[in-house]
């Protein structure tokens, strides 16, 4: 619990992923034969096949993301005021009365300051701005800091992320920020140190700048070539009150969803049998998902191509600032991650290029 909560912590907006990756750089370390970081800054750890399968082994790709959505400074106003882009899709119904945290660079020193998006306040309002939704072009930051002191902290360019963070709900439910993808990595790093008796070379890709259309994973693809592809991301709960009958799928404390396809991706048969049969072996639980887009996609069509699908905890309230799963659902992810290199080579015959 304590390394879900400090990588659920650490800021790291898409293009803003320095520090975080720091953090898994270190948590990787003493289990990689090799670890680098590309130009994207894509963190990429090798464990060598202990029991490789032919001579020159397969490699088997993980990839979790560690991107999260927020903001860039777009504007500071007379009075001290920010507005801000949007950095990847947030649901702009649920920006209002949140806390931000502003990265400021100016002056060439790192300040962190505290601020709100507020909302309009009720004696300002009309009757149809009650039933309007704030467009994140009108939303702003306020710091309660004079013009000075922010321009002094802040410039144009500066990353905003949100500050809330990780809290246990209730028993085993945690919530947070950013579990799109942080409960991955977490998964990611946890199932590295475990991965044992492996026939395939493994390559846990911590990765940049998915939540803006998966620009980062296609270098690591490139340069690692992999034979098979796992990507690692949030399973779309459909067991909550604004889905229909026919919309549910996964479930809350069901185990780690297998993606059978999603917008991107239709997953590899061989590469799902393999995923369940890992399951079924070591009784670890999964649900069928039909999710939403993931690093898979990219890698699938990657060079010669790999057989490819993601996997993930059910994450309810994706893309917004409530994001909401089950420890349970996360630790039979990363078991299926430590697992399944005993057995990834079954799934691609020998006489395959
Ligand atoms: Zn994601």
């Amino acid at each position: 619990m304590e390394l879900l909560e400090k990588l659920s912590n650490i800021p790291g907006v898409s293009g803003f992923e320095h520090e975080a990756q720091e953090l898994v750089r270190e948590e990787l370390r003493p289990y990689a034969d090799e670890l680098w970081t590309d130009r994207m800054g894509n963190v990429i750890a090798l464990k060598k096949a202990s029991k490789p399968s032919r001579e020159k082994p397969l490699r088997l790709l993980y990839s979790a993301h560690i991107d999260e959505i927020g903001f860039m400074v777009r504007h500071i106003d007379e009075r001290g005021f920010l507005a801000f882009a949007p950095i990847g899709g947030f649901d702009p119904r649920t920006l209002p009365s949140h806390r931000v945290t502003i990265h400021g660079t100016a002056g060439g020193t790192t300040t962190r300051l505290e601020g709100v998006i507020p909302t309009k306040p009720g004696w300002l309002t009309d009757p149809d701005d009650r039933k309007r939704v704030i467009p994140i072009e009108e939303l702003f930051v306020d710091t309660g800091l004079s013009a000075e002191r922010v321009r002094a902290a802040v410039q144009v360019g500066d990353a905003i992320s949100l500050s809330k963070t990780f809290e246990i709900l209730n028993d085993e439910i945690v919530t947070g920020r950013n579990f799109d993808d942080r409960i991955g990595t977490y998964s990611l790093i946890d199932s590295f140190r475990k991965i044992e008796n492996n026939t395939v070379d493994v390559y846990a890709v911590s990765s940049v700048q998915e939540e803006v259309g998966v620009r980062g994973v296609p270098t690591a693809a490139h340069a690692i070539e992999a034979d098979i592809c796992v990507a690692i991301d949030g399973s779309l709960p459909g067991d909550i009150p604004f889905a229909r009958t026919t919309q549910e799928q996964c479930a809350l404390g069901g185990g780690t969803g297998i993606y059978l396809m999603d917008n991107r991706t239709i997953g590899d048969r061989d590469l799902l049998r393999g995923l369940m049969e890992t399951c079924e072996k070591h009784g670890i639980p999964y649900q069928r998902n039909i999710g939403g887009g993931t690093d898979a996609s990219a890698v699938q069509r990657a060079g010669l191509g790999a057989k490819a699908t993601t996997i993930g905890a059910p994450t309810r309230y994706m893309h917004s600032t409530v994001q909401m799963c089950h420890v349970r659902d996360i630790q039979a992810t990363a078991d299926l991650l430590a697992c399944f290199p005993r057995y990834a080579h079954e799934i691609i015959p020998d006489d395959w290029r």
